[in-house]
Formats: C-alpha cells, sequence, structure tokens
C-alpha cells in the first residue's frame, strides 16, 4: 500500500518536472552565480548612527562583495568565494570576528567558525581559539585535513600549528571599543544583548557557475560569554548549513535560539522538500497568481526563510539569516530593525545594507 502511494507520487512528480513552468523556474531564469554576506543583526537606529561611520561599515561590506564576486565572476568555486569574502570581515575591527570580536567574561577574545560544502556536505568548524587570524581558514582545514568537523580550544590550536598557521598574537584581536562593552556589561549588570544591542557575526554563502553552493561564519560569540559558552555560529546546522539539493545559509544572531531551532538546516530542510514537491506548488501558484515563475520561486524561498526566523522570534530570539537558492536568489531574513548585509549576482544585484527598509524585498533587479 506504502509502496504502491510512494509510486503514484513519484510519477506524479515526473510528470510535473517536465511541464513547462517548471523548467522555466529551474532553468532559464537561474542566474550563473550569486553571493549574500551578513556582518551581523540587531538593534540599528540610522539616527545613531553618523554618517561616516555608516560609510565605513558599507565599504567594509563593499569589499568583502568585491573579493568573492571576482571568483564568482570568473568562474571559482562558492567554498573559494565564500572564504575570500569572510576573510576581509574578520581582520576589519568593525564586525565581531577575528579582530574586533567581543570579550569573554574573563576578558579573552575566543573565536568560533564554521564552514560547509554543499557539493558534499563536508563541513570543518572550531570554537574557541585565540591565536587563529583567520579561524575561517582553520575551520576550512578542518574539513580538508582533518577527519573530523569540530576542533575546540587548544587542540584546535595544536592542530593549527600542524598545519602551518601562524600563532596571532592577542593584541590583533583587541579593541578598545569592545573592552568598554565589557567593562560597561560588568558596571551596570547588563545582559550581553542590553550592551551590544547588535550581534556582528560575519557570514557568507554563495552559489558558483557550476551550481554548487557553500555557506560559512565566524564570530567572537556574545560579549561577557562564560562557563565556556559556544553559540550557534560554530554548529553545522544551526549557524552554518549548505547542500545543492537546497540552500546555502549564515545566520547570526542570538546563538542559543538559533540552535534550538537548527536554523540553517532547517531553511535547507524545508526548501529541499519544497523543491521535491516544486511543480505541484509552482503549478498551484501560477494558476492563482498572476506573476512570473521566477518570482514566485523568490517568495516561496524567502517565504520559508521568513517562517523559521519567526520561530526564532516566538521562542523569544532575534537576529537574521543569508540564503542562497539553487536558482541563484540571495535572500536576507531577519526580525531585528538591522542587519549589515549585501549580495551581488550575475543577474546584475549589487548592494550593501544596514537598516531595514534599506532595500526592497526582491534580489532580481527588475522586480
Ligand atoms: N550568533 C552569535 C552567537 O550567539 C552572535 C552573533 O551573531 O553575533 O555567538
Amino acid at each position: 500500500m506504502k509502496n504502491a502511494m510512494l509510486a503514484v507520487v513519484a510519477t506524479a512528480f515526473l510528470a510535473l518536472s517536465s511541464h513547462p513552468a517548471f523548467a522555466e523556474a529551474h532553468e532559464d531564469t537561474a542566474p550563473g552565480w550569486s553571493l549574500a554576506i551578513h556582518g551581523g543583526a540587531g538593534t540599528l537606529d540610522p539616527d545613531a548612527m553618523t554618517p561616516e561611520r555608516r560609510a565605513q561599515y558599507e565599504a567594509g561590506l563593499q569589499e568583502a562583495l568585491d573579493a568573492g564576486r571576482a571568483i564568482l565572476a570568473s568562474g571559482g568555486s562558492a567554498m573559494d568565494a565564500v572564504k575570500a569574502a569572510i576573510v576581509p570581515l574578520e581582520d576589519n575591527p568593525l564586525f565581531n570576528a577575528g579582530r574586533g570580536a567581543v570579550f569573554t567574561w574573563d576578558g579573552v577574545n575566543e573565536l568560533d567558525a564554521s564552514i560547509m560544502d554543499g557539493r558534499d556536505r563536508s563541513a570543518g568548524a572550531v570554537t574557541g581559539v585565540t591565536t587563529i587570524k583567520n579561524p575561517i581558514l582553520l575551520a576550512d582545514a578542518v574539513r580538508t585535513e582533518s577527519p573530523h568537523v569540530f576542533l575546540m580550544g587548544e587542540g584546535a590550536e595544536e592542530f593549527a600549528l600542524e598545519q602551518g598557521y601562524e600563532v596571532t598574537p592577542p593584541e590583533w584581536f583587541a579593541t578598545e571599543t569592545r573592552r568598554q562593552s565589557l567593562e560597561r556589561m560588568k558596571a551596570e549588570e547588563m545582559s550581553a544583548l542590553d550592551v551590544d544591542t547588535k550581534f556582528g557575526t560575519v557570514g557568507a554563502v554563495a552559489l558558483d557557475q557550476d551550481g554548487n553552493m557553500a555557506a560559512g561564519t565566524s564570530t567572537g560569540g556574545m560579549t561577557g560569554k562564560r562557563w565556556g559558552r559556544i553559540g550557534d555560529a560554530p554548529v553545522i546546522g544551526a549557524g552554518t548549513y549548505a547542500d545543492n539539493r537546497s540552500c546555502a545559509v549564515s545566520a547570526t544572531g542570538w546563538g542559543e535560539y538559533f540552535i534550538r531551532v537548527g536554523v540553517a538546516q532547517e531553511i535547507c530542510t524545508r526548501l529541499r522538500f519544497t523543491h521535491m514537491l516544486a511543480p505541484q506548488v509552482v503549478l498551484e501558484k501560477v494558476a492563482s497568481e498572476e506573476k512570473p515563475v521566477e518570482v514566485l520561486v523568490q517568495e516561496i524561498s524567502q517565504g520559508i526563510a521568513d517562517a523559521v526566523m519567526a520561530e526564532v522570534r516566538e521562542l523569544g530570539g532575534d537576529g537574521g539569516v543569508i540564503v542562497v537558492t539553487p536558482e541563484g536568489h540571495a535572500l536576507y531574513s531577519f526580525n531585528t530593525s538591522g542587519m549589515y548585509r549585501g549580495r551581488v549576482t550575475s543577474a546584475g544585484v549589487n548592494e550593501v545594507a544596514i537598516f531595514g527598509g534599506d532595500v526592497s524585498a526582491s534580489d532580481t533587479p527588475d522586480h
């Protein structure tokens, strides 16, 4: 009985897959490549930011986008583009990753990062490292040079030394602004959220010309973290996920909630199942709304990301995600007033944005 049901579903799926509307959604409109980045989400108030400060953030985001774009536009891999986009953000003291990371309760910059390749779902992650200049590169070395996925603290640093990484002194990571945040938090007995009001983690997701996707995330975590607290950023499935069958996601926000919802993988899984049912979904929507299929596919993907972020909100968490889809859509979804973000695609999109209403909901230039 069950097998008979499956056979019917499979036959229906095959029949619908050859429908022109589905073919259009999955072939004709696919841009060659796309990239989205974030530099953290949170309470961001345009009136509280000077034009100079805003320009610095935008320049930092644009530098990261340009680095990733150069790779994707010349036919390079999504993995290389993700790393190329994240390294300058880790080196930029404005963002909470690498240099400029927040301080733990004990006054240390403890760094987390993870990366995933959508081709084979290989993944690497590190947590609590204090001497690695670019943790995203070490996370990738865990992926490619070790039999493991996730290394912590001193062990991760021992592995780094064996791999030829240099020890970076703590002064490289420490910034006065972040130190003051820790001091204020302690003096005023504030929570990490009150003291930071924004997160600042960095991440990138990419689709390359071969149709491969990748995702990466890097952070200092949350100000004043203690007891070896680990957030979502280095947790595969929570802060980072990539699967060629569905999408690539990188998250930023209140990590505990992102772990509980399994945000990055949850979005990919819902998209994967939607792709399996896509012909039906697309045809039903085409029949009910007079919109181009390409726009409907984008709306469906955006709706899934928004629904998962709504779950984070329902539990009491906040933050945001960036997503790229196999069709080349580069999407954001956040439930905070702003998210440092940017996207660039072969379809001609090239933007950086900070506050909620800065850009249109669509990533398609004509819509
Ligand atoms: N998600 C990170 C964490 O919880 C913080 C951030 O996004 O800035 O560690």
